[in-house]
Parts: C-alpha cells; structure tokens; sequence
C-alpha cells in the first residue's frame, strides 16, 4: 500500500534542484526538431497546491522554491525555471507548483511524446486531471513494470525522469536493476535518477551497482544543504544522469553553486558534488 503524498514536500530544495536539473536537459534536446519521448516514472499528480493542508503543513516549498520565488539576480536556467512557476501563479502570490509532469508538458512541442506512470489511485486520477493533451499517455501502472514494457519506444530520442519515493526499501534495489536492463536496451536516451541523501547513506549501494553495471558516461550531482553528519532526515538531494547531454556537462558545477548559494539552510552550511560517477 503506498502511503507517500509528494504534496507534503511539492517545490522543496529537492524538488527545486530536480527540476532544474530536468530543464537543463530538455533544453539541450529541444536544439533540435527531431522528435522526442519523455518517460516519468513516477509522475505524481503533476501541479502541487502549495496552500493544501498537505503543503501548509511541512512548509517545506518556503525553503525551496519561497527562496528564488521573488529574486531578481538569478542566471538564465534559473530565471526560465522560475518563469515557468510564475506562469501557473498570477499574481505575486506563490500559490501553486508544477511537477515534473507539468514541467515536461510545458516543453512539448507537436512531435513530441510524453509518458507518465504513477500507481497511486488518488495522485492518478489527479494527474489526469491536471494534464489533459493528446501528446500525453498517462497509466496507472508500475513504474518498474511499465520501463520495461514501454523501452525502448519507437521515438529513438528521448529522456527518463526515474523519481521514486523511496517510501518502501526495495526501491533501492530495484531501481539499479530495472534502469541498468532498460538503459541497456534504450542506449540512445538519457536518464535521471533522483535519490535522497540521508544520514543512512542507502543510496550508496544504488551507486555502487551502477557504477558495476558497465554502462559509461554517468554524471553523479550532489546538492547538500546542511552538513551531513549530526543531521535527521534529508540532508541533499542527488542525481545520476547516464548520458548527460553536453550542456549539463559544461554548466553541472555552476548550476550546483548558484543552488547552494540559495538553497542552503544557514550561511557556508551547504555544498555541492558535481563529478563522473563513470567517465565516458
Ligand atoms: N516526479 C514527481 C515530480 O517531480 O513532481 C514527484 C514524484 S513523487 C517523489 C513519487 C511518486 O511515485 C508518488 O506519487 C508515488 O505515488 C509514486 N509511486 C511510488 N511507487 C510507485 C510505483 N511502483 N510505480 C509508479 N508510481 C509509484
């Protein structure tokens, strides 16, 4: 039974550098008019309602996305992000975020695809109301399942957006397995794997396997916002990209500084990890 409501933490640190990290990339592919296919695995409901009981009751946007929200001296990748929240939000009033579903079906043009996958009876039905679009194909499956069955798709560029929550102990298992099988079989695409950063430090046995698995080129991306060690619960949010594109290359360690700079929880408390967990 999954229990996880990602409206708790919608347009937190860890979200703010996911996203950005996803723009990055979309607008590297978006340089050309071939088609695309985007793939979210774990889509959510797509647009967080950051005045919910839910939102209200964490608070944990003010420490994400409430930090650039009014901010006027951010960089360009920054700005068009930000933009893009503005846009759902008229007024000065932050009252809404977009998730990654949003996001990506805000960079849709005619011949590009979108697949979203989220198991979650109530976060489904949500998401289809929230993403109406004949270029968007949303299931109610596992997102385990559904990689496998729905890779390689015909559309031969691509990205996938893997962003489990986590909330049952075998994600970490089977997340290296299920994404090493299908990147192998979609080699052509590229791959974005979120995972938290706890004091447990789980997510480096996930790394381990990956960096086993004998695929090549993958960027690993660390954003810490607090120092790791005498912390409860998350300290940083990270990112594995297999085939970043070459603009994330050149722009990871700058895109990763700005972020500390805003996102960290009290000042020189934070950090940054930006290097190749395997070279090409
Ligand atoms: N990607 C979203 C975003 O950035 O806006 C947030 C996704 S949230 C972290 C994870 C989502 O995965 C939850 O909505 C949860 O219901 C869903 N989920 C958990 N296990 C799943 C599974 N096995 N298959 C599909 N969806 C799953």
């Amino acid at each position: 039974m999954l229990s996880y409501q990602h409206g708790f933490h919608a347009g937190n640190f860890a979200d703010v550098h996911k996203h950005l990290i996803l723009l990055e990339l979309v607008e590297y592919l978006l340089r050309k008019d071939k088609p695309i296919c985007y793939i979210d695995t774990h889509a959510g409901r797509g647009l967080y309602d950051l005045e919910s009981v839910q939102a209200q009751k964490t608070e944990e946007f003010s420490q994400g996305i409430g930090r650039l929200w009014l901010r006027n001296d951010l960089s360009a990748l920054l700005n068009t992000y930000r933009n893009l929240v503005d846009e759902i939000n008229p007024g000065d009033r932050l009252t809404f975020y977009p998730g990654s579903p949003a996001i990506l079906a805000n960079c849709l043009r005619d011949q590009d695809k979108l697949i979203l996958l989220e198991l979650h009876p109530t976060e489904f039905s949500a998401l289809q109301v929230n993403l109406r679009d004949p270029r968007i194909a949303i299931h109610q499956r596992d997102a385990w399942e559904g990689l496998q069955a729905l890779t390689p798709p015909p559309i031969k560029r691509g990205l996938v957006l893997i962003d489990p929550s986590y909330e049952v102990k075998q994600d970490y298992s089977q997340l290296p397995k299920q994404v090493i099988a299908a990147a192998k079989k979609w080699s052509t695409a590229t791959w974005a794997i979120w995972y938290p950063l706890l004091p447990a430090g789980k997510h480096e046995e996930m790394l381990k396997k990956f960096k086993e698995s004998g695929l090549r080129k993958i960027l690993r991306l660390e954003l810490m916002v607090k120092p790791a060690t005498g912390t409860l619960g998350m300290y940083g949010s990270g990112m594995l990209i297999i085939n970043p594109t070459w603009n994330l290359c050149e722009d990871a360690g700058a895109i990763q500084d700005e972020l500390v700079r805003l996102l960290e929880e009290s000042p020189a408390s934070g950090s940054q990890l930006t290097e190749w967990l395997v070279p090409e």
